[in-house]
């Protein structure tokens, strides 16, 4: 087996669930922490079931990326995190130059835990900031305030100066109830002011079973009109060329030489592993996905020890094969697109399939090529930025179109 070289870890814990998230969390009230305080006992006997997880495999190569992910990861004390990183290191192996990132959260931490985490061996953060106001930061029912906000961004970038961690990433969310152009510009204007070298704007999506889907059911909340969120997403991507900012992914944007490598292996098509509830991890071009909720979770690393070492690598009945169609919308949002050359090799296409479902696909992209929404280069597509990427919908769209049709009449 071609063994992952990257690792998620999943800590599903968070204070309070933000009103428009439908991650698998366990809220654990507002003063929780992993050391002494509210809650710790539910994350301390968590963290040994994960730890269990984890010895469940004994195979593998040294890793060259970790990503510690949630939740609120930042809930855990720094020696929580040793253990948990020292366990892969023991597991696994870490390749020199290896890529650490911790999720962290404004106002969980203070400059001793995060010089705990870097003492520990995080080299690179994601602060999840989502707005720079707190009219907003309290429609999102997000726990922290602007005032946390901003030590938090100086705390970090003063530890990325200072040359303790390699790069940190922000967090915003865009195109939220109620936002407008100017209000828009005013935050990103204000996160640059913090010089992060990563910067993940995300779309506001509205999921089901969340406050905000019940919100706008009722009629509570008013999303930005289609012009509006279109002008915003350009304005976010003009602004951040200008910075000097390279539009990596439709949603992440990078400084040069600071492109998440983590989050590149899951849009590249390699093999992860991952650990924890709800985790879904990628082994030989397949997925599989722990159960979600906490006490199934359990249960499920049980079983898995009583089958012996590595069963979690053979136990079929959980995986998924990557289907394409998924494979075909991951690689149209990153810069580099897709070579349909690669793909059809990898569905067994002949030089005549080939050139036949080409020709197929530009035909149903014939508007989007014309207006410039599309750039081919030989057998490769890429969506243009930011025209095409603000447009990725309606050629998202067509592709699976596209990609159905060839399924119907078997022109595989
Ligand atoms: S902090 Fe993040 S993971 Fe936790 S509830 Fe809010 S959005 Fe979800």
């Amino acid at each position: 087996m071609n063994y992952p070289r990257s690792a998620y870890l999943h800590i599903p814990f968070c204070h309070r669930r933000c009103f428009y998230c439908d991650f698998p969390v366990v809220p654990l009230g507002d003063k929780a922490s992993g050391g002494n305080g509210p809650g710790s006992s539910s994350i301390k006997s968590y963290l040994e079931v994960l730890h269990r997880e984890i010895l469940l495999v004994d195979q593998g190569k040294p890793l060259s990326t970790i990503y510690i992910g949630g939740g609120t990861p930042s809930l855990l004390i720094p020696e929580q995190v040793v253990g948990l990183l020292d366990l892969l290191k023991l597991r696994f192996g870490f390749l020199s130059g290896i890529e650490i990132t911790l999720e962290i959260d404004p106002a969980s931490f203070d400059e001793f835990s995060l010089r705990g985490y870097v003492d520990a061996g995080v080299n690179r953060f994601s602060l999840g900031a989502q707005s720079f106001d707190d009219n907003v930061l309290h429609k999102l029912g997000r726990r922290h305030t602007v005032s946390q906000l901003n030590d938090a961004c100086n705390l970090i970038a003063d530890t990325y100066r200072k040359g303790y961690i390699t790069s940190w990433s922000l967090d915003l969310i865009q195109n939220l109830p109620g936002q407008g152009l100017l209000d828009w510009e005013k935050q990103l204007l204000k996160a640059i002011e913090f010089s992060p070298p990563h910067l993940s704007v995300y779309d506001l999506s509205i999921e089901e079973g969340t406050v905000f889907s019940w919100k706008i059911r009722r009629g509570e909340m008013d999303l930005p009109s289609h012009e509006i969120s279109s002008d915003i997403s350009k304005l976010t991507s003009q602004i951040l060329r200008k910075k000097g900012f390279s539009r990596y992914e439709i949603s992440n944007y990078a400084i040069p030489g600071h492109a998440s490598r983590h989050n590149r292996v899951y849009w590249s098509g390699a093999n992860w592993w991952a650990f924890g509830l709800g985790a879904t991890s990628c082994l030989a071009g397949k997925r599989y996905s722990r159960p979600r909720k906490r006490k199934e979770y359990e249960k499920w690393v049980k079983t898995q020890e009583l089958h012996g070492k590595n069963s979690a690598l053979q136990i079929s009945n959980h995986y998924q094969s990557i289907p394409f169609d998924e494979l075909l919308i991951v690689g149209l949002r990153r810069r580099e697109g897709i070579d349909f050359r690669v793909f059809g090799e990898a569905l067994g296409w002949d030089e005549k399939n080939l050139e036949a479902n080409i020709l197929n696909l530009k035909m149903r992209w014939k508007d989007q090529l014309k207006m410039g929404l599309i750039k081919e280069s030989g057998y490769r597509f890429c969506l243009t930025d930011p025209d095409g990427m603000e447009l990725s919908n309606q050629i998202l769209v067509e592709t699976l179109i596209w990609w159905d049709s060839l399924n119907n009449y078997s022109s595989l």
